[in-house]
């Protein structure tokens, strides 16, 4: 058995995130074992094969340390500027390049495998046990194992048992697609899917079906910064519509666009999500998440031209509607109109996205520990919460807890507030002293 102060499970960036500031701010007599067998840093998202994919934030938002705002735009130097989107590879590179600095110290090692389980002893310490049966005991333990799939319970079995069915939007080579494409979904994934195929020299046919037939909004390149009143009066679903809707009328007055307004309430949203009862987080989550994603989670302008190019060329089709079945290759799509049509694709591509956590429960170490007790599902059925003291969550695992627990921005602060509370415990239990 091999003894640790910390464990990290997980190296995208969160886990490369909680272990950086824990070389910053923690002793040099820390030691950490964080288990990653891919390549640290990269993750899902910044893990692309294609370089096409841009970061659908702005550099100037990107700094994996609150407390240091310009960190990637300084390293991005003479490629980038504060309002450009970086490629999501660069990023890669950023977050890979603060990790390897991490990782210089000599207490602290990357575990090239997955971890398979997680106990809680008698003493309270955790025995992780990873997939080619080695043994570690650490003091405290931080789950960072991220983005699950798309979800696709709600897919008829036949479309996910059809040939040309693609399960991982995210890490899929696109250049091997050729002929008529069907994207599940129109978000940010499926946008990425037709810069992918763009750029792989597809020139083939793409359906595209959603629940409403929209794709995201675009960033506007004059977006300027604004005072927002928070809505803290608001205790409903409703009232909180009801308030950005005025506050957007107001705005416009000033002639102020909707999207400053949106960046504006951004810093305010959890303490929003917070007063709402959970009844209210449900209504919410059912009438409008979806229009509020679409709203915040913009796409950087370059990338929508991509969709106004296959448009133009009269190859992209959007459906409001949902994929019902699929015999002998045949997909039939029940439109929103209530008519059904049926489409002939050779790739069926499922860009819902990170969506509710069914798939995500399906995790064999994620449902171990539901089983064991450590951690629960959340009440709206997004992600996790730590039942245990010493063990933390650090990511999209925490949606559903939190509001905002997707993006970089929000993520960097959860991985410093995790270091933080990590030096709290080792120094309460006397493990780490200075
Ligand atoms: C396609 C995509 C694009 C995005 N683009 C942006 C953007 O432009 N701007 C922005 O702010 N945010 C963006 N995000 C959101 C956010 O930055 C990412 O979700 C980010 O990848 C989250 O990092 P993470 O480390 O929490 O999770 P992940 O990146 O999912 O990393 C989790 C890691 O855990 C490992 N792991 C899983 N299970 C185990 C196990 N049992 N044992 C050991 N290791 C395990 C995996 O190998 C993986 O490397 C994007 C998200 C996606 C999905």
């Amino acid at each position: 058995m091999i003894r640790i102060d910390v464990a990290v499970v997980g190296g995208g960036f969160s886990g490369v995130m909680v272990a950086a500031n824990l070389a910053r701010h923690a002793s040099e007599r820390l030691s950490l074992a964080l288990f990653e067998s891919g390549e640290l840093g990269r993750g899902v998202a910044y893990g692309t094969k294609h370089a096409q994919h841009l970061l659908n934030t702005r550099a100037q938002a990107m700094s994996a340390f609150t407390d240091d705002p310009d960190h990637f735009v300084r390293a991005l130097g003479i490629n980038g500027t504060p309002r450009s989107f970086a490629s999501r590879r660069v990023y890669g590179d950023y977050i890979a390049g603060i990790a390897r600095q991490a990782f210089e110290r000599p207490r602290f090692s990357n575990v090239k495998d997955r971890v398979a389980s997680i106990e809680r002893t008698t003493d309270g310490t955790f025995v992780l046990k990873t997939e080619t049966g080695t043994e570690f005991e650490a003091f405290c333990t931080i789950v960072a194992t991220g983005n699950a799939l798309p979800n696709d319970d709600f897919l008829p079995l036949s479309i996910v048992r059809h040939p040309g069915y693609v399960a991982d939007p995210w890490r899929f080579d696109y250049r091997v697609v050729g002929g008529r494409v069907l994207l599940v979904g129109s978000g940010l994934t499926a946008l990425d899917a037709l810069v992918a195929l763009e750029a792989s020299g597809h020139r083939g046919f793409v359906d595209v079906v959603s629940r409403h037939g929209l794709f995201p909004e675009v960033h506007d390149e004059a977006s300027t910064p604004y005072d927002v009143v928070p809505a803290l009066d608001a205790r409903t679903a409703r009232t909180l519509l009801r308030s950005f809707r005025r506050q957007i009328r107001d705005a416009a007055a000033r002639s102020f666009g909707w999207q400053s307004v949106l960046d504006a309430i951004r810093p305010e949203s959890e303490a929003l999500w917070k007063r709402l009862p959970v009844d209210e987080r449900r209504r919410f989550d059912r009438h409008l998440r979806a229009r509020w994603e679409r709203h915040r989670h913009r796409a950087p302008a370059a990338v929508d031209a991509v969709r106004e190019r296959y448009a133009a060329s009269g190859k992209l089709r959007v459906y409001a509607g949902r994929v019902v079945a699929s015999e002998l290759g045949r997909v039939s799509v029940r439109l929103a109109t209530g008519e059904t049509t049926e489409l002939m694709p050779d790739w069926i591509v499922n860009c819902t996205g990170t969506g509710k956590g069914a798939r995500l429960y399906r995790d064999p170490l994620v449902s171990d520990l539901i089983a064991n007790g450590l951690v629960a599902r959340d009440p709206l059925g997004y992600g996790l919460r730590s039942r245990v003291a010493n063990l933390w969550l650090a990511g999209p695992l925490q949606r559903g807890t939190r509001f905002e627990s997707t993006a970089v921005p929000e993520l960097r602060e959860i991985a410093a507030g995790v270091a933080v509370e990590v030096i709290e415990a080792l120094r309460a239990d006397a493990i780490l002293t200075g």
